[in-house]
């Protein structure tokens, strides 16, 4: 099927893209985040929507200009608890986050700080947009026409916004907010605007002074002008929105009214994204408490392409949990089934075929391979990472067999680095173990019917050199039968045995992951 049939979100929001707009040499996809604290995993949705899109019209093969706006001319409000030295922070409330220090000490503003993240690790995830610095274009004055306009259509942007307002604007009332030149911040008030570009304010420092907003310009529309004003600016043709913007009355209708009556310019395509859930990490993000997910933090769980297929799957009006606990696991072997089904290694019906060959392409940082890459089970190399103690070498060295191209070895370090540092962060206690060498084994305390049950699995053992793990399973199920012990029981004490706890891995694989000549030479110190 191609994309111009495709039933996957993103595609259908291309061509509505294009069938809104009409045939263009160059389609405008946009997203914007205010850096005011750590930019984190909810933050990164609204990126990687618009990326879906974008690739979903290049799929269709228009020009596409991706634009991405730091919103960092905002004022700084609140002082997050995640940033050190709150005093000082503190007295830089109410100046632009641009002015704000970067109290970590390495970059050269707060804004900056929080931008940088982000910027470092996008391309990670294939995603490389244009980044816009609302700071640098309001002071070069690059929207002085712009908020001129504004302030000109004043009285129909006040009707507008006061239909869905409690209480109505005041008479007067100047859609600009002024950075004070000498104490810059924002607590000041326009006492005069010539009808051009030039204002006069006064502050509440005791400053008052003029100024032209064609050149260093500290002066900055309110969020629900600014929004309507840069798709206007930037042509917009698509631009998605957080739910909160998305409300009856939020700022989305307002804008939609704003660009129409003030610019005389349809909104974008819209796209409403919803929020997202941490699970397995505890409590709800918030990035003034400072308890975020970043997109940097995903990516040490989770290979980029996982990343995107989390995404790529689900519609981004629909919430959803990224899992860091032991669904982890099932997130790993749900992807590589896609990929499986991509590669037509697993059949579907024609229709899941189409739906996951798509979402595998979307989830894709660089094309897709030419065959099916070698797919390490993410549970193989949690146990392989514990049976040789993380040693890259030799775990690469156990799977050699299976690594036939360079795609498969890199395949197998990045799955291996997640794999690591999830073990490490966030995997339950009983995922972990160490296996016990011949004479670990030897002290464990057994009884004489537990003895005897793991000698017959040591038969078992040398007499089927080629027995696989389902086949395992079940015999220590008939050892441990027919001695009359109960399985679980029996199962608590070969844990014991062999790792020194009640509980572990499954242990038909645990058996077959150290090898069975380990495992009978264990075994042997009975
Ligand atoms: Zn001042």
């Amino acid at each position: 099927m191609d994309i111009d049939q495709s039933l996957h979100w993103a595609d259908q929001a291309a061509r509505k893209v294009v069938q809104s707009w009409g045939k263009k040499k160059e389609y405008v996809c946009a997203a914007g985040i205010t850096p005011s604290g750590t930019v984190h995993i909810g933050n990164f949705r609204e990126m990687i929507t618009v990326d879906l899109v974008v690739r979903a019209l290049r799929g269709l093969k228009h020009n596409v200009r991706s634009v991405y706006s730091w919103d960092d001319f905002d004022v700084f409000r609140k002082v997050p608890a995640n940033m050190p030295n709150q005093d000082l922070l503190n007295k830089f409330l109410r100046h632009p986050i641009t002015e704000v220090p970067d109290t970590l000490g390495c970059h050269k503003s707060y804004a900056e700080h929080n931008e940088k993240e982000v910027e470092d690790v996008l391309p990670k995830v294939g995603i490389q947009p244009e980044f816009l610095y609302q700071h640098k274009k309001y002071q070069r004055g690059d929207y002085a026409e712009e908020i001129k306009h504004v302030l000109a259509g004043k009285e129909k942007i006040k009707a507008i916004l006061d239909k869905f307002r409690a209480e109505s604007h005041p008479e007067g009332w100047i859609p600009l907010s002024v950075y004070c030149e000498k104490c810059r911040t924002d607590n000041t008030k326009i006492t005069g605007y010539d009808g051009s570009y030039a204002i006069t304010y006064s502050c509440a420092c005791g400053h008052s002074g003029n100024m032209d907003f064609r050149k260093n310009a500290l002066v900055k529309l309110p969020w629900r002008i600014d929004w309507p004003m840069r798709w206007h600016f930037e042509k917009v043709d698509f631009e998605p929105g957080g739910k909160e913007h998305s409300t009856e009355g939020g700022s989305y209708t307002t804008a939609k009214e704003i660009v129409k009556e003030i610019f005389g310019r349809e909104p974008p395509v819209y796209h409403k994204y919803d929020f997202i859930i941490i699970k397995g990490k505890g409590g709800k993000m918030s990035s003034s408490k400072g308890n975020v997910i970043t997109l940097k933090e995903a990516l040490a769980v989770y290979e980029p392409e996982i990343v995107r297929y989390l995404f790529a799957s689900t519609r981004p009006d629909t919430e959803f949990a990224i899992s860091f606990d032991l669904d982890v696991l099932k997130v790993y072997e749900d992807y590589d089934r896609c990929e499986r089904i991509y590669f037509k290694k697993e059949s579907v019906s024609e229709k899941d075929f189409e739906k996951q060959k798509r979402i595998y392409e979307l989830s894709q940082v660089s094309e897709p391979s030419a065959h099916l890459p070698f797919q390490p089970s993410i549970k193989h190399l949690l146990n392989l990472i514990q049976l040789y103690g993380g040693d890259e070498k030799k775990i690469l060295d156990d799977l050699k067999g299976s690594l036939k191209t360079k795609v498969d070895t890199a395949k197998v370090k990045a799955r291996l680095e997640c794999a690591k540092y999830w073990l490490e962060h966030y995997a339950p206690e009983d995922m972990k173990f160490h296996f016990h060498s011949r004479q670990e084994a030897g002290h464990v305390q057994l009884s004489g019917k537990e003895k005897d049950c793991l000698k017959k699995i040591a038969e078992f053992l040398k007499d089927n050199q080629k027995v696989g793990e389902e086949e395992i399973h079940n015999q220590l199920y008939e050892i441990a039968k027919a001695s009359g012990i109960e399985p679980k029981d029996f199962f608590r004490s070969a844990y014991r045995f062999f790792i020194g706890k009640e509980r572990g891995p499954k242990l038909a694989n645990l058996i077959l992951t150290v090898g069975k000549e380990k495992a009978l030479d264990v075994l042997s110190s009975l």
